[in-house]
């Protein structure tokens, strides 16, 4: 495939200009919104199919939308006179969601190849693409000491059924808006991402969330048990919220990553039990844990090998584990005990 375009040097990005981020009623999206209106961005268009009342977050002054992407024709009008698009609206969730709903994932496509010829055909400068690390042949991951998993590991392809292979579809399509039609476009293969604001019930929840929640639960309703999905002897790393959005910027703005599928991730590798053990210290608890085998799992390992983010950046996802989920256990519990209050919560 051809990477290797000429390419001239974009003028500097201006704080005037209008920046496109989807999905920006969700998590990720929600944060990466709130990161730029901090950074001084006064022109920020974030879009979601989710009604406004339902965003994770709202921030002021910019400019929301409420719009369905897998139509083209809301593509077109969420793109106009973008300089820039983040583009991390998919349909998606936890194990629990892409396991049971492989459908609703792979129809993300749509929302991928509008988006595409949408900025392309409004001139957008470049275009961020919010891939996952369940694009990775599953092979390599059947075990939980596996070795972590390097940007060339996508191939031979046998990614996640479903979501791992509209993902990786996508990638594809990206790298080609550059290859035939130069537009820079950058791919980022998240791992686990979690945080504030994130999902914490209702079915999309991650690993994280989840158990931060099954404790809080248990302490509330005087029933010290936890259920755990699997045997608890999965491995996974997991990213801190700030970490990803910063690692987004660096990844836009680096012009030797056009096209070039990079991990972002944390490489601090965790057993599920580790994980829980740590949620348990932060609340003070000792749970009695249970483990559903026939819960969804997951694959059985999963790291992100961050060699080839700390040549090109010189930075690699770095919050420790213990210091993010602290602020996310604390999050979690004030959701909690509103929604218990019947207040507003996010979910
Ligand atoms: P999220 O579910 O919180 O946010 C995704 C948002 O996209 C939702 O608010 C949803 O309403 C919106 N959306 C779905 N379909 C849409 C449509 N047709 N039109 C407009 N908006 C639509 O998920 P997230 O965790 O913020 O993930 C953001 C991106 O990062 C996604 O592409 C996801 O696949 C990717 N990712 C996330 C993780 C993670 O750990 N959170 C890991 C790997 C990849």
């Amino acid at each position: 495939m051809e990477t290797k375009r000429v390419f001239e040097k974009d003028p500097e990005l201006r704080k005037d200009d209008l920046i496109l981020i989807t999905g920006a009623g969700g998590f990720i999206g929600g944060a990466l919104t709130r990161y730029f209106h901090n950074k001084g961005f006064t022109r920020i268009r974030a879009v979601d199919k989710k009604p406004l009342s339902e965003w994770y977050q709202r921030v002021p002054g910019v400019e929301s939308l409420c719009l369905d992407l897998s139509q083209e024709e809301n593509c077109r009008r969420a793109c106009e006179g973008a300089v820039e698009v983040y583009q991390l609206a998919a349909d998606m969730g936890g194990m629990g969601f892409i396991e049971r709903f492989r459908i609703e994932c792979m129809r993300s496509v749509l929302i991928n190849t509008h988006m595409l010829e949408s900025a392309y055909r409004a001139g957008v400068r470049r275009y961020f693409f919010s891939s996952s690390a369940c694009a990775y042949n599953i092979m390599l991951q059947q075990d939980p000491n596996v070795r972590a998993l390097k940007e060339s590991d996508a191939f031979p392809a046998m990614p996640e059924r479903g979501y791992g292979w509209e993902k990786l579809y996508s990638e594809l399509f990206c790298q080609e808006y550059w290859a035939e039609r130069g537009m820079k476009t950058f791919i980022a293969r998240f791992h686990n991402v979690y945080g504030p604001y994130g999902t914490w019930d209702g079915g999309r929840e991650k690993a994280p969330a989840a158990i931060c929640r099954k404790v809080i639960e248990a302490i509330d309703k005087g029933d010290l048990r936890i259920t755990i999905w699997g045997d608890g002897k999965q491995t996974r790393s997991f990213m801190y919220i700030d970490d990803c959005v910063k690692g987004i910027d660096m990844i836009m703005h680096c012009d030797e990553l056009i096209a070039t599928p990079i991990n972002l991730g944390s490489s601090e590798l965790v057993t599920i039990d580790d994980l829980v053990t740590k949620v348990e210290r932060i609340a003070g608890v000792t749970l009695k844990r249970e483990y559903d085998l026939t819960a969804p799992r997951g694959v059985a390992g999963r790291n992100s090998d961050n060699t080839f983010i700390k040549q090109v950046l010189g930075w690699e996802p770095n919050t420790p584990l213990d210091v993010g989920l602290r602020v996310t256990y604390e999050w979690i519990k004030e959701q909690y005990y509103r929604r218990k209050a019947g207040k507003h919560v996010v979910e």
